[in-house]
């Protein structure tokens, strides 16, 4: 921590004490260089990871909106609420940047799924892609049949 009078890195901490509390751990902290004194805050900094809609409004991500809607999907099939619940909640750790858009969340899940159950999967993708036909659905899903996902 750099002195804000004379930018000497040679500061210590004299004191330390929790403020807001304990939302915050106060510093008190002394140049060695200019000898004055000046005081830091250290709290925790929530970076909320921000979806991008297609409406182009922002939203704060929300691994239970993504929860409900895998658990939708997976509805009476052989995978567990603990495998959705560390894809949701892992799901911020594992994006690198602060924003993404709605399409590669479903992407995302649509991988994530894809290596579990094929009909939730398919589920899935009903949903998150926008068929404009039966058709088009039909033949989505005899590629996957073409191409089974697992042997
Ligand atoms: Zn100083």
């Amino acid at each position: 921590m750099n002195c804000p009078f004379c930018t000497s890195d040679d500061t210590k901490v004299i004191n330390s004490r929790s403020a807001d509390d304990g939302a915050a751990i106060r510093r008190r902290r002394e140049c060695a260089n200019c000898g004055r004194r000046f005081t830091t805050y250290e709290r925790a900094q929530f970076e909320a990871l921000m979806i991008n809609k297609r409406s182009k409004r922002k939203e704060v991500f929300n691994p239970e909106k993504l929860l409900s809607k895998l658990r939708i999907a997976c509805n009476k099939r052989p995978i567990s609420e603990k495998q959705l619940r560390e894809f949701a909640y892992g799901f911020e750790d594992e994006i690198q940047t602060p924003e993404i858009s709605s399409e590669e969340i479903g992407l995302k899940a649509l991988h994530f799924l894809k290596d579990l159950d094929e009909v939730a999967y398919i589920r899935f993708l009903s949903v998150y892609r926008d068929f404009d036909s039966v058709d088009r659905f039909i033949e989505e899903i005899k590629q996957i049949a073409d191409n089974p996902i697992k042997p």
